[in-house]
């Protein structure tokens, strides 16, 4: 199970294991595309380096995926 925070509703969501579409192996992090129950699929970043750089980068608006 998988606990996220939808961005689209804002709400807690436990999701199954199942709905993690695919993970991506990034250097820095590992990126989850979750099929959330709004419907959607996002993404979630996880990984201490993330971690680290999102902090060092707080002035910066965080990456977004643009709709295909
Ligand atoms: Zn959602």
């Amino acid at each position: 199970m998988l606990l996220i925070t939808c961005p689209e509703t804002g709400t807690d969501e436990l999701v199954p294991d199942r709905r993690i579409r695919s993970v991506v192996n990034h250097p820095t992090h590992i990126a989850l595309h979750v099929a959330c129950p709004c419907g959607a699929v996002h993404v979630y970043r996880t990984g201490r380096r993330w971690e680290a750089a999102r902090r060092a980068a707080a002035t910066r608006p965080a990456p977004r995926l643009a709709p295909a």
